[in-house]
Protein backbone atom coordinates (compact mmCIF):
# COMPACT_ATOMS: atom_id res chain seq x y z
CA UNK A 1 0.00 0.00 0.00
CA UNK A 2 0.93 3.66 -0.92
CA UNK A 3 2.13 5.77 2.00
CA UNK A 4 0.12 8.70 3.19
CA UNK A 5 1.55 12.29 2.48
CA UNK A 6 0.52 15.31 2.82
CA UNK A 7 2.52 17.42 0.16
CA UNK A 8 0.65 20.85 -0.39
CA UNK A 9 -1.50 20.78 2.68
CA UNK A 10 -0.37 23.43 5.38
CA UNK A 11 -1.30 22.47 9.45
CA UNK A 12 -1.81 24.05 12.47
CA UNK A 13 -0.37 22.08 15.84
CA UNK A 14 -1.73 23.96 19.05
CA UNK A 15 0.71 23.18 22.26
CA UNK A 16 3.24 21.03 19.58
CA UNK A 17 6.05 23.02 21.62
CA UNK A 18 6.09 19.27 23.85
CA UNK A 19 4.54 16.19 24.36
CA UNK A 20 1.84 14.60 21.72
CA UNK A 21 1.83 18.53 19.81
CA UNK A 22 5.07 17.70 19.22
CA UNK A 23 4.87 14.80 17.92
CA UNK A 24 2.37 15.61 15.44
CA UNK A 25 4.05 18.64 14.07
CA UNK A 26 6.99 16.24 13.49
CA UNK A 27 5.02 13.19 11.50
CA UNK A 28 2.79 15.73 9.43
CA UNK A 29 6.48 17.65 8.57
CA UNK A 30 7.90 14.31 8.03
CA UNK A 31 5.67 13.54 5.33
CA UNK A 32 5.62 16.73 3.46
CA UNK A 33 2.84 18.71 5.27
CA UNK A 34 3.96 22.86 6.15
CA UNK A 35 3.66 23.15 9.97
CA UNK A 36 2.46 26.14 12.20
CA UNK A 37 4.00 24.56 15.37
CA UNK A 38 2.22 27.21 18.01
CA UNK A 39 2.99 27.33 21.74
CA UNK A 40 2.71 29.07 24.47
CA UNK A 41 5.92 27.60 25.98
CA UNK A 42 4.16 27.29 29.84
CA UNK A 43 4.34 25.13 32.65
CA UNK A 44 2.00 22.17 33.01
CA UNK A 45 -0.57 24.41 34.45
CA UNK A 46 -0.20 27.07 31.82
CA UNK A 47 1.86 29.66 34.08
CA UNK A 48 4.81 31.21 32.07
CA UNK A 49 5.65 31.48 28.83
CA UNK A 50 8.55 31.08 26.54
CA UNK A 51 8.81 31.16 22.62
CA UNK A 52 11.65 28.50 23.20
CA UNK A 53 9.36 24.97 23.14
CA UNK A 54 8.28 26.22 19.79
CA UNK A 55 11.26 27.31 18.05
CA UNK A 56 13.31 24.05 19.30
CA UNK A 57 10.09 21.82 17.42
CA UNK A 58 10.55 24.20 14.14
CA UNK A 59 14.04 23.81 14.34
CA UNK A 60 14.19 19.68 14.44
CA UNK A 61 11.61 19.87 11.68
CA UNK A 62 13.55 21.62 9.30
CA UNK A 63 16.73 19.86 10.50
CA UNK A 64 15.14 16.50 9.19
CA UNK A 65 14.37 19.05 5.56
CA UNK A 66 10.94 19.95 6.62
CA UNK A 67 8.82 23.11 6.71
CA UNK A 68 7.67 24.87 9.81
CA UNK A 69 6.85 28.12 11.52
CA UNK A 70 6.61 28.63 14.97
CA UNK A 71 4.34 30.88 16.74
CA UNK A 72 4.13 31.46 20.27
CA UNK A 73 0.66 32.58 20.76
CA UNK A 74 -2.09 32.02 23.65
CA UNK A 75 -5.35 29.83 21.77
CA UNK A 76 -7.11 31.32 24.78
CA UNK A 77 -7.28 34.81 23.44
CA UNK A 78 -9.13 35.94 20.33
CA UNK A 79 -6.30 37.63 19.24
CA UNK A 80 -3.78 34.46 19.81
CA UNK A 81 -5.77 32.18 18.09
CA UNK A 82 -6.05 34.78 15.17
CA UNK A 83 -2.63 35.22 15.01
CA UNK A 84 -1.87 31.45 14.85
CA UNK A 85 -3.98 30.97 11.75
CA UNK A 86 -2.39 34.63 10.58
CA UNK A 87 1.03 32.86 10.97
CA UNK A 88 -0.13 29.84 8.38
CA UNK A 89 -1.35 32.62 5.90
CA UNK A 90 1.79 34.64 5.80
CA UNK A 91 4.13 31.86 6.30
CA UNK A 92 1.89 29.18 3.78
CA UNK A 93 -0.62 30.80 1.88
CA UNK A 94 -3.77 28.86 3.63
CA UNK A 95 -4.49 25.99 6.03
CA UNK A 96 -6.04 22.66 5.77
CA UNK A 97 -5.37 20.87 8.94
CA UNK A 98 -6.24 22.13 12.27
CA UNK A 99 -4.94 19.82 15.39
CA UNK A 100 -6.61 21.66 18.88
CA UNK A 101 -4.00 20.00 20.96
CA UNK A 102 -2.64 22.66 23.62
CA UNK A 103 -3.69 21.84 26.83
CA UNK A 104 -3.01 22.98 30.94
CA UNK A 105 -4.04 20.81 34.25
CA UNK A 106 -5.09 22.68 37.64
CA UNK A 107 -6.57 19.11 39.31
CA UNK A 108 -7.96 19.97 42.19
CA UNK A 109 -10.54 17.95 44.17
CA UNK A 110 -14.10 19.75 43.61
CA UNK A 111 -14.72 20.31 46.92
CA UNK A 112 -11.63 22.58 46.67
CA UNK A 113 -11.64 23.72 43.10
CA UNK A 114 -12.00 27.42 42.28
CA UNK A 115 -13.97 29.37 39.95
CA UNK A 116 -10.21 30.16 38.16
CA UNK A 117 -9.04 26.83 38.48
CA UNK A 118 -12.28 26.30 36.61
CA UNK A 119 -12.21 29.02 34.17
CA UNK A 120 -8.55 28.78 33.68
CA UNK A 121 -8.90 24.97 31.98
CA UNK A 122 -11.86 25.49 29.74
CA UNK A 123 -10.11 28.77 28.73
CA UNK A 124 -7.36 26.50 27.12
CA UNK A 125 -8.86 23.57 26.20
CA UNK A 126 -12.73 24.31 25.16
CA UNK A 127 -12.50 27.99 24.29
CA UNK A 128 -9.23 28.06 22.45
CA UNK A 129 -10.24 25.21 20.20
CA UNK A 130 -13.69 27.01 19.29
CA UNK A 131 -11.08 30.12 18.76
CA UNK A 132 -8.45 28.69 16.56
CA UNK A 133 -10.96 26.09 14.93
CA UNK A 134 -13.07 29.42 14.44
CA UNK A 135 -10.06 31.82 12.79
CA UNK A 136 -9.67 29.09 10.64
CA UNK A 137 -13.14 28.38 9.52
CA UNK A 138 -14.00 30.29 7.10
CA UNK A 139 -10.62 29.71 5.03
CA UNK A 140 -11.63 26.51 5.46
CA UNK A 141 -15.24 26.99 4.25
CA UNK A 142 -13.93 29.10 1.33
CA UNK A 143 -11.76 26.18 -0.01
CA UNK A 144 -14.19 23.53 0.09
CA UNK A 145 -11.58 21.51 2.41
CA UNK A 146 -10.17 20.91 5.96
CA UNK A 147 -9.95 18.64 8.64
CA UNK A 148 -9.89 19.13 12.26
CA UNK A 149 -8.82 16.78 15.08
CA UNK A 150 -9.90 17.85 18.67
CA UNK A 151 -8.25 16.44 21.62
CA UNK A 152 -10.30 15.13 24.06
CA UNK A 153 -9.91 12.44 27.10
CA UNK A 154 -11.13 9.79 28.70
CA UNK A 155 -11.35 11.64 32.14
CA UNK A 156 -13.78 13.93 29.55
CA UNK A 157 -15.86 11.03 28.85
CA UNK A 158 -16.18 8.90 31.52
CA UNK A 159 -14.94 11.15 34.64
CA UNK A 160 -12.02 11.73 36.58
CA UNK A 161 -11.50 12.21 40.70
CA UNK A 162 -9.96 15.89 40.73
CA UNK A 163 -10.59 17.06 37.62
CA UNK A 164 -14.37 18.72 37.20
CA UNK A 165 -12.28 21.41 35.29
CA UNK A 166 -10.57 19.13 32.91
CA UNK A 167 -13.61 16.53 32.46
CA UNK A 168 -15.96 19.46 31.16
CA UNK A 169 -13.29 20.96 28.85
CA UNK A 170 -13.16 17.78 27.70
CA UNK A 171 -16.35 16.07 27.03
CA UNK A 172 -17.30 19.97 25.56
CA UNK A 173 -14.88 19.13 22.95
CA UNK A 174 -17.44 16.08 21.96
CA UNK A 175 -20.35 18.51 21.43
CA UNK A 176 -17.99 20.62 19.22
CA UNK A 177 -16.51 18.46 17.42
CA UNK A 178 -20.20 17.22 16.26
CA UNK A 179 -21.35 19.97 15.43
CA UNK A 180 -18.34 21.09 13.51
CA UNK A 181 -18.65 17.75 11.33
CA UNK A 182 -22.52 18.28 10.51
CA UNK A 183 -21.88 22.29 9.90
CA UNK A 184 -18.55 21.08 7.62
CA UNK A 185 -20.24 18.46 5.94
CA UNK A 186 -21.01 20.42 2.77
CA UNK A 187 -17.96 22.12 2.44
CA UNK A 188 -15.65 18.97 2.89
CA UNK A 189 -14.76 19.59 6.18
CA UNK A 190 -14.13 16.66 8.45
CA UNK A 191 -13.72 16.93 12.41
CA UNK A 192 -12.86 14.00 14.90
CA UNK A 193 -11.78 14.19 18.65
CA UNK A 194 -9.11 11.52 19.89
CA UNK A 195 -8.98 11.10 23.44
CA UNK A 196 -5.37 9.83 24.04
CA UNK A 197 -3.40 8.43 26.96
CA UNK A 198 0.44 8.88 26.54
CA UNK A 199 3.33 9.38 28.56
CA UNK A 200 4.10 13.16 28.81
CA UNK A 201 4.76 15.61 31.35
CA UNK A 202 1.27 16.22 32.21
CA UNK A 203 1.08 12.24 33.05
CA UNK A 204 4.28 11.48 33.76
CA UNK A 205 3.29 11.41 37.38
CA UNK A 206 -0.18 9.55 36.58
CA UNK A 207 0.36 6.68 34.75
CA UNK A 208 3.18 3.81 35.71
CA UNK A 209 6.95 4.72 34.72
CA UNK A 210 7.20 1.38 33.36
CA UNK A 211 4.81 2.01 30.76
CA UNK A 212 6.79 5.38 29.69
CA UNK A 213 8.03 3.74 26.05
CA UNK A 214 4.92 1.17 25.56
CA UNK A 215 2.57 4.46 25.96
CA UNK A 216 4.96 7.09 24.03
CA UNK A 217 3.23 9.68 22.28
CA UNK A 218 4.01 7.71 18.84
CA UNK A 219 1.45 4.95 19.33
CA UNK A 220 -1.18 8.40 19.74
CA UNK A 221 -0.11 10.20 16.78
CA UNK A 222 -0.53 7.91 13.78
CA UNK A 223 -4.00 7.85 14.60
CA UNK A 224 -4.12 12.11 14.24
CA UNK A 225 -2.15 11.53 11.25
CA UNK A 226 -4.66 9.51 9.41
CA UNK A 227 -7.79 11.72 10.91
CA UNK A 228 -6.38 14.25 8.99
CA UNK A 229 -5.34 13.09 5.85
CA UNK A 230 -7.58 13.60 2.88
CA UNK A 231 -8.24 9.84 2.33
CA UNK A 232 -9.89 9.96 5.72
CA UNK A 233 -14.13 9.70 5.45
CA UNK A 234 -14.50 9.54 9.11
CA UNK A 235 -16.40 13.09 10.56
CA UNK A 236 -17.74 13.49 14.31
CA UNK A 237 -16.22 10.41 15.75
CA UNK A 238 -14.43 10.33 18.77
CA UNK A 239 -11.75 7.63 19.12
CA UNK A 240 -9.49 6.41 22.09
CA UNK A 241 -5.64 5.74 21.07
CA UNK A 242 -3.17 4.84 23.36
CA UNK A 243 0.29 2.48 23.06
CA UNK A 244 -1.07 1.09 20.05
CA UNK A 245 -4.59 0.50 20.20
CA UNK A 246 -7.22 2.49 18.82
CA UNK A 247 -11.37 2.30 20.09
CA UNK A 248 -13.97 4.18 18.25
CA UNK A 249 -15.82 5.64 21.42
CA UNK A 250 -19.55 5.63 20.98
CA UNK A 251 -22.28 7.92 22.36
CA UNK A 252 -24.59 5.29 22.55
CA UNK A 253 -29.03 5.04 23.54
CA UNK A 254 -30.52 2.28 25.10
CA UNK A 255 -33.63 0.83 24.18
CA UNK A 256 -35.60 2.82 26.57
CA UNK A 257 -39.17 2.30 28.40
CA UNK A 258 -42.14 4.50 27.49
CA UNK A 259 -45.69 4.87 27.96
CA UNK A 260 -48.70 6.93 26.81
CA UNK A 261 -51.00 9.53 28.75
CA UNK A 262 -50.01 10.29 32.25
CA UNK A 263 -45.84 9.46 33.62
CA UNK A 264 -45.91 8.95 37.09
CA UNK A 265 -43.13 8.85 39.58
CA UNK A 266 -44.17 5.11 40.27
CA UNK A 267 -44.12 4.65 36.71
CA UNK A 268 -40.18 5.47 36.61
CA UNK A 269 -39.13 3.32 39.65
CA UNK A 270 -41.49 0.52 38.25
CA UNK A 271 -39.81 0.64 35.17
CA UNK A 272 -36.12 1.76 36.56
CA UNK A 273 -34.44 -1.79 34.98
CA UNK A 274 -35.88 -1.56 31.82
CA UNK A 275 -34.98 2.49 31.35
CA UNK A 276 -31.64 1.34 32.31
CA UNK A 277 -31.29 -1.46 29.70
CA UNK A 278 -28.03 -0.91 27.63
CA UNK A 279 -29.07 -3.39 24.55
CA UNK A 280 -30.00 -3.24 21.97
CA UNK A 281 -28.72 0.35 21.88
CA UNK A 282 -28.14 2.52 18.91
CA UNK A 283 -25.80 5.07 17.93
CA UNK A 284 -27.47 8.00 16.54
CA UNK A 285 -25.63 10.06 13.94
CA UNK A 286 -27.62 13.45 14.75
CA UNK A 287 -30.39 14.74 16.81
CA UNK A 288 -33.06 13.56 13.81
CA UNK A 289 -31.96 9.89 14.30
CA UNK A 290 -31.77 10.21 18.26
CA UNK A 291 -35.43 11.27 18.32
CA UNK A 292 -36.47 8.51 16.14
CA UNK A 293 -37.59 6.80 19.22
CA UNK A 294 -39.49 9.55 20.50
CA UNK A 295 -41.39 9.92 17.44
CA UNK A 296 -41.89 5.75 17.22
CA UNK A 297 -43.38 6.18 20.96
CA UNK A 298 -45.70 9.17 20.15
CA UNK A 299 -47.20 7.68 17.08
CA UNK A 300 -47.68 4.17 18.12
P1 LIG B 1 2.06 18.63 27.37
O1 LIG B 1 1.99 19.45 28.59
O2 LIG B 1 3.31 17.89 27.05
O3 LIG B 1 1.69 19.50 26.10
C1 LIG B 1 0.72 20.53 26.11
C2 LIG B 1 1.30 21.71 25.37
O4 LIG B 1 0.32 22.73 25.27
C3 LIG B 1 2.50 22.31 26.11
O5 LIG B 1 3.61 22.36 25.25
C4 LIG B 1 2.02 23.68 26.51
O6 LIG B 1 3.04 24.68 26.52
C5 LIG B 1 0.97 23.98 25.44
N1 LIG B 1 0.01 24.98 25.88
C6 LIG B 1 -0.62 25.05 27.07
N2 LIG B 1 -1.43 26.11 27.12
C7 LIG B 1 -1.31 26.74 25.92
C8 LIG B 1 -1.93 27.89 25.36
N3 LIG B 1 -2.81 28.62 26.07
N4 LIG B 1 -1.62 28.25 24.10
C9 LIG B 1 -0.72 27.51 23.38
N5 LIG B 1 -0.09 26.42 23.87
C10 LIG B 1 -0.40 26.03 25.11
O7 LIG B 1 0.83 17.58 27.47
P2 LIG B 1 0.31 16.45 26.48
O8 LIG B 1 0.07 15.25 27.29
O9 LIG B 1 1.13 16.36 25.24
O10 LIG B 1 -1.13 17.05 26.12
C11 LIG B 1 -1.56 17.37 24.81
C12 LIG B 1 -3.07 17.32 24.78
O11 LIG B 1 -3.50 15.97 24.97
C13 LIG B 1 -3.76 18.14 25.86
O12 LIG B 1 -4.92 18.75 25.33
C14 LIG B 1 -4.13 17.11 26.89
O13 LIG B 1 -5.21 17.53 27.70
C15 LIG B 1 -4.49 15.96 25.99
N6 LIG B 1 -4.48 14.67 26.67
C16 LIG B 1 -3.31 14.08 27.02
C17 LIG B 1 -3.34 12.84 27.63
C18 LIG B 1 -2.09 12.11 28.00
O14 LIG B 1 -2.21 10.94 28.46
N7 LIG B 1 -0.91 12.70 27.81
C19 LIG B 1 -4.57 12.23 27.94
C20 LIG B 1 -5.74 12.84 27.57
C21 LIG B 1 -5.68 14.06 26.91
Amino acid sequence: MSELRYEGRVAIVTGAGHGLGRQHALELAGRGAKVVVNDLGGDRSGAGASAGPAQDVVEEIKKNGGEAVANPDNVATVEGAQAIVQTALDAFGKIDIVVNNAGILRDRSFKNMTPEEFDGVIAVHLRGSFLVASAAWAHLREQGYGRIVNTSSPAGLFGNFGQANYSTAKMGLVGFTKTLAHEGRKYGIKANAIAPVAWTRMTEDLLPAANADALGVDKVTPLVAYLVHESNEASGEVYTVGGGRVARILVAEGPGWGKKGDLSVEDIRDNWEAINAAEPHTVPANVGEQMGPLIQHLGS
